[in-house]
């Protein structure tokens, strides 16, 4: 196995520059996803590793090999993509086999790999049957499978989940990170979907418009995102965020919420707070470090809509003008159009620059 570097890598279609500058470190072993919005660049970065997609500048080293200008089949890669791209005339034992078989490998070697990767994958009583007449995640264990027996460095997934249904989803995760447990292999995984990749992930890369906004382990993106756009990326349902300022106090800064009420942030934020009283910031709080409790210090939210899921509700509307959502206890009983009292865990605050967006915990 191996890790995946990329320097300076560039990727231009015509004039319109998509990746303008990526550097990344993957390490042996590492289960590193790409996650953005539609269209910032996570596919070409990974067909780019796997040779698909040539790279208009920089270098890409699996390992210690220089791979950037090798063709696909010399990298020792293995990519499993969304539409499973399996034979369908074919049994599950020859598409499992069939890149072997094509590089003319001999039988009894052929027929020990598939045995063995659909081992892994739980498919060994199936091998006789015919993509048709196989389940949506049974096929995706088959195009897993297929990436298996090649044994390669590094395993490349792109975005292999979509065409499921959310249980199957959900079952699936599991049995790629067991996957990963098991082949101790280094992974790339590509999805549109944040929940995917921060429970798949050692570490979540975040990229917007061709460019990496933060790359970290998931509890730090979510507890310490370092700009509003990550903020607002993980975590579902997202981060509310609201204009506030930074007011002195003789013991420290407070935040003046909407509605005139202060409360303390936490310490950690300090010279970076000091330096910005008077300023206007971006408070972010996540609906689940809301109470409904009208106690003071509060603020006060328009409700739209009440959610009931069971174990809680969301009061989703808005506050002070801008979409806001808060999650509160399953018995409380506000009504469509009412004002809800809203306070937030002053421990959860996450404050941003008002005109940077960077997070003052990441800015200083
Ligand atoms: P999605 O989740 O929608 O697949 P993505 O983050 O994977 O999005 P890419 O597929 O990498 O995005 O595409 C990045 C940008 O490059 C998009 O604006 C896309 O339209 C453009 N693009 C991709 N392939 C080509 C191509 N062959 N020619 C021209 N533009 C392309």
């Amino acid at each position: 196995m191996a890790s995946v570097t990329l320097s300076g890598l560039t990727k231009s279609f015509g004039a319109l520059q998509i990746i303008p500058d990526l550097h990344l470190q993957i390490a042996d072993r590492e289960f590193v996803v790409l996650v953005g919005p539609s269209g910032c660049g996570k596919t070409t970065a990974l067909r780019m590793i796997a040779g698909l997609e040539a790279s208009s500048g920089g270098t890409i080293s699996i390992g210690a090999r220089d791979v950037t200008a090798l063709r696909p089949g010399l990298r020792n890669v293995a990519m499993v993509f969304q539409n499973y791209a399996l034979y369908p005339h074919m049994t599950v034992a020859a598409n499992i086999g069939y890149g072997m078989k094509a590089r003319g490998e001999n039988p009894q070697a052929i027929e020990k790999a598939v045995t063995k990767a659909a081992r892994i994958v739980a498919l060994d009583t199936l091998l006789q049957r015919r993509p048709k007449e196989l389940s949506g995640g049974q096929r995706q264990r088959v195009a897993i499978a297929r990436a298996l027996v090649r044994d390669p460095d590094v395993f490349l997934f792109d975005e292999p989940l979509s065409n499921l249904d959310a249980k199957l989803r959900v079952e699936m995760r599991t049995e790629i990170r067991k996957l990963h447990r098991d082949l101790q292999a280094t992974m790339i995984y590509v999805t549109h979907d944040q929940v995917e990749a921060m429970t798949l992930a050692d570490r979540v890369v975040v990229m917007n418009g061709g460019r990496i906004e933060q790359a970290a382990d998931p509890m730090t993106l979510y507890a310490r995102p370092a700009n509003v756009f990550v903020a607002g990326f993980i975590g579902a349902p997202s981060m509310n965020f609201v204009d506030v300022t930074a007011v002195a106090a003789p013991d420290g800064p407070q935040i003046r919420l909407p509605g005139g009420a202060l409360i303390t942030p936490p310490t950690a934020f300090g010279a970076g707070l000091t330096a910005r009283i008077g300023q206007p910031l971006i408070m972010g709080i996540r609906p689940e470090h809301l109470t409904e409790s009208p106690g003071t210090p509060h603020m006060d939210m328009t409700v739209e809509n009440i959610e009931t899921l069971g174990s809680h509700k969301l009061l989703i509307g808005t506050m002070a003008g801008a979409p806001f959502t808060a999650q509160v206890s399953p018995g409380y009983t506000a009504v469509d159009g009412q004002t809800a009292g809203i306070t937030p865990d002053p421990q959860h605050l996450h404050l941003f620059d008002a005109t940077t967006k960077l997070s003052l915990l990441a800015a200083g």
